[in-house]
């Protein structure tokens, strides 16, 4: 079926289109044009689709575990069938260059096809004639997803998989930043899932409210801030619910003095800048060895040279812009802060006076640990450079912050870099690289960086309830 991405959006309730009588707009981040006009979900139209996703759950639940991961796999088939229009309109909507799209999509798709080999996994603790003692993975019923917008398509895909292969079924909300895709992929998938099994509705914060508070919502599963995630936490409280926050990071890179310089720096610049810097998982703080500390630092200088900072639609932009003028304000007032603080930008720093929400990649110079720029996670390319020359006080420095999402280390002594990684309090430390996800690979934050796992089968039984059954013949 031909849909056209690039106007006509629609929510999905019940397997069929739904406008609203009020709506908002979306914009480009790299002109600042309004793009499309979004439906803003009424209250009603929540309850809608919560009942929708309760009636569909029983048969869903029913169908036999094969059928609905071959379901899950046919997502990331229609994702492909119409690969190219969602890189342009996530470009569009979201602002990343061609690259990032790409990435995006593509990992969308590995995902879902990944995803639906999962099997649950049952615990036999006795099998005898006489007795059988097993613990098995039940769905929870509907579950509530909401989104950020750095990510729309793959972090969406991250909860509808595992939640749909579980047996569960959905109300997914994305950032009213980012909803196009997130329709988009609603609209595609009425002729793939059953009616009710994946509901897409758009609209603010308090839609998201309304999602989180519902007593017939089973789970929340989030991606988004801290301070969003306490909220979470909080109203969904009401009914137990089940939940799954995966939050802010401001994760440490620890650079000892072994390392090649120039190499490292390439990867270490792409470490903390990609996505424009709109990354959970950005370092966002870089310890450097002294020894090592100028030449890293021109290293990485020069490398950020290189790099064309434009609108993400334009052949040859490494990174786009800002995706939304909330958080372009929040970085124009951490880079004054810095200013007036006093601190030295060894690049970037000034924002140009022009369309669009562009941020130079800034480098900061060695500022004190308590500057803003360190403890706050910018979400933007401002990167603070810190020297160490003592390894117990480097760990403690990366330890010391509400976050632990991840961290990563970097050294040709691998079993010493090993060794510190263990000591680090972040749920993913990786070792001489980074960002190298999989869906078989848990992934979650530790400390105020969330909680539970995403990803693995640890991540696929976030969506069950265990269910010990114990048998004895009569
Ligand atoms: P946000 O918390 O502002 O919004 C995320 C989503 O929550 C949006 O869909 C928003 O509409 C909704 N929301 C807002 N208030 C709500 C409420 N009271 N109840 C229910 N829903 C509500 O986050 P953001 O600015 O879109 O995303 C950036 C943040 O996300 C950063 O902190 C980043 O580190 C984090 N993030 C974390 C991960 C991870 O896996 N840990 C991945 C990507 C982004």
């Amino acid at each position: 079926m031909s849909i056209d991405f690039f106007s006509a959006y629609s929510m999905t309730i019940d397997g069929l289109p739904a406008t609203s009588p009020t709506a908002f707009e979306a914009f480009n981040p790299a002109t600042e044009e309004v793009i499309a006009t979004v439906p803003d979900a009424s209250r009603d139209q929540l309850e809608l689709a919560v009942a929708s996703a309760a009636r569909a759950f029983p048969a869903w639940s029913a169908r036999p575990v094969a059928e609905r991961q071959a379901l899950v796999a046919r997502i990331g088939d229609a994702i492909e069938a119409h690969a190219e229009d969602f890189m342009r309109l996530l470009t569009l909507e979201q602002g990343k260059a061609r690259k990032g799209a790409e990435w995006e999509i593509g990992g969308s798709i590995i995902w879902c096809r990944e995803i639906a080999k999962q099997d649950l996994p049952v615990h036999t603790v006795e099998m005898s004639e006489a007795r059988t003692v097993e613990t098995r993975r039940v769905p929870l019923g509907v579950v509530g997803a909401i989104t950020p917008w750095n990510f729309p398509v793959l972090l969406a895909i991250w909860k509808i998989a595992p939640a749909l292969v579980a047996g569960n079924t959905m109300v997914l909300k994305p950032s009213p930043y980012t909803p196009l895709c997130t329709l988009k992929l609603g609209e595609i998938l009425r002729d793939v899932l059953p009616p009710g099994v994946l509901n897409v509705v758009s609209g603010g914060n308090d839609l998201g409210a309304w999602l989180t508070q519902h007593p017939d919502v089973r789970k929340i599963s989030f991606t988004g801030s801290t301070a969003t995630g306490r909220k979470i936490m909080e109203s969904a409280s009401g009914n137990l619910k089940r939940i799954t926050l995966e939050l802010g990071g401001n994760d440490p890179a620890i650079v000892m003095p072994d390392v090649d310089v120039k190499e490292t720096a390439e990867k270490l610049f792409w470490a903390a800048f990609q996505n424009s810097a709109q990354f959970c998982v950005a370092a966002k703080r870089l310890y450097i060895h002294e020894a090592i500390y100028d030449q890293l630092a021109e290293a990485l200088v020069d490398y950020a040279r290189t790099i064309k900072v434009a609108d993400g639609s334009h052949q040859g932009t490494d990174l786009g812009p800002i995706q939304n003028k909330m958080q372009f304000d929040k970085l124009r007032n951490l880079l004054a802060d810095a200013k007036a603080e006093g601190q030295r930008f060894l690049l970037g720093g000034e924002i140009e006076d022009r369309k669009g929400y562009f941020v130079p990649v800034t480098i900061v110079d060695n500022p004190p640990e308590d500057s803003r720029v360190v403890v706050e996670e910018a979400f933007g390319p401002v990167l603070p450079l810190l020297k160490f020359n003592d390894l117990d006080d480097v760990i403690a420095r990366a330890n010391r912050s509400e976050y632990g999402l991840a961290a990563s280390i970097w050294s040709k002594d691998v079993a010493a870099a090993r060794k510190i990684a263990e000591r680090i309090e972040a749920g993913t430390v990786w070792v001489n690289e980074i960002h190298t996800f999989s869906p078989h690979v848990a992934f979650g934050g530790h400390k105020q960086s969330g909680i539970g796992i995403e990803n693995a089968i640890d991540g696929l039984c976030e969506y069950t309830n265990a269910q010990t059954l114990v048998v004895t013949a009569a």
